[in-house]
């Protein structure tokens, strides 16, 4: 039977992506939601045929506990209500899905570390990229060393923001700017195509709207240095697009790009164009979760790798804030 999964928090993601993506699971269906809204209650209840007893509010959001129809509660909230939410649906007896970034500070991504061990239960981060042919086979490079080993490292993403008004550019909500956003995506490739953790990082940030920035950053840039001697140089930004990762190793070079979004994603190498299924995201992600959970086995993307970023995104705030590089423990 496959899990039933209650999305929290119904807004572009939940609606645009990970609702079409349920419809496409094997081991994993919507089976609940949770929103503030009942003008959206209503429709996801007729939209997606389901029970009234499966659809909370943020008030009866505990009562989850008792609904054998919700096995997993996955997180789609500003990134500051990540942690809140996560935890109680891991006190309620779920397994939970929490989207990327784990949380605001390590701190917090340890605390949900703990909740979930202390609830035996699963806990997952929504790094979909880690379920594509594509980003797996860059992790394999960086195993095998199949171009030999790796030299230097380019990874950016960034998007051109619109709305001034929306929670991603409120710090209470959004925890930090297009760093906590998207350049988690940079900097999360920067550690899978080296396959290792960094030990310093020296990082600037820039600003070219103060106004509508005041309070979260625009623009990051930011150095890593590996322990095999591997550098990474990466880009954060919420200016314009801009989507790629490049590894150049001993024995050959490959790039993607685009390669964060939801797909196509285009890669390849110095040995020429690489082709491999082009997957919905999403759709595999929740699977590969689902079968993690019917397995008792662990997560490809557990909370600990969420927290290894959020480790890296406060030395990189470190570093901006005293100019200098900053060593990562
Ligand atoms: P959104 O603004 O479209 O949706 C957020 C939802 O939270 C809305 O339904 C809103 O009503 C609800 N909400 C509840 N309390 C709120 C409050 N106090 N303030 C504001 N909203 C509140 O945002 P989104 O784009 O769906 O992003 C949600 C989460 O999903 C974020 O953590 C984001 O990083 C993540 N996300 C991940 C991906 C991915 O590819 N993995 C893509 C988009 C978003």
């Amino acid at each position: 039977k496959p899990l039933g999964i209650a999305l929290v928090g119904l807004g572009y993601y939940s609606t645009h992506q990970l609702a079409p993506a349920l419809q496409k699971t094997k081991f994993c269906k919507l089976t609940g939601a949770v929103t503030g809204t009942p003008a959206k209650a209503a429709e996801w209840e007729k939209k997606f045929n389901l029970p009234k007893k499966n659809i909370y509010d943020y008030k009866t959001y505990d009562r989850i506990a008792d609904n054998p129809d919700i096995d997993v509660v996955y997180v789609v909230l500003p990134n500051a209500m990540h942690a809140e939410y996560t935890i109680r649906a891991l006190e309620a007896g779920k397994h939970v899905i929490c989207e990327k970034p784990m949380a605001v500070s390590v701190k917090e991504c340890q605390q949900m570390i703990d909740a979930a061990k202390k609830a035996n239960k699963q806990l997952a981060i929504g790094y979909r990229l880690h379920s594509t042919p594509q980003h797996q086979e860059v992790m394999r490079f960086a195993r095998e060393k199949t171009f030999g080993a790796i030299k230097v490292v380019e990874t950016s993403d960034g998007f051109r923001i619109g709305d001034p008004s929306q929670w991603r550019l409120k710090k209470s909500l959004a925890g930090g700017g297009s760093m906590m956003d998207i350049g988690i995506y940079a900097l999360n490739a920067s550690r899978y195509v080296t396959g290792e953790e960094p030990v310093s990082v020296f990082a600037q940030e820039f600003k070219t709207d103060p106004v509508k920035f005041k309070e979260v950053d625009e623009t990051i840039l930011w150095q890593l240095k590996f322990p095999s001697g591997a550098v990474a140089t990466s880009t954060s930004t919420y200016a314009a697009g801009v989507e790629r990762l490049y590894a150049t190793c001993e024995n050959g070079w490959y790039e993607m790009g685009p390669c964060y979004g939801y797909g196509p994603i285009k890669f390849r190498t110095s040995k020429g164009e690489v082709n491999l299924p082009q997957l919905t995201h999403q759709a595999a992600q929740m699977d590969d979760f689902a079968q993690s959970v019917m397995s008792n086995k662990p997560s490809i993307v557990p909370g600990e790798e969420g927290l290894k970023d959020l480790k890296v995104i406060e030395a990189i705030y470190k570093s901006i804030e005293t100019g200098k590089v900053v060593t990562i423990s």
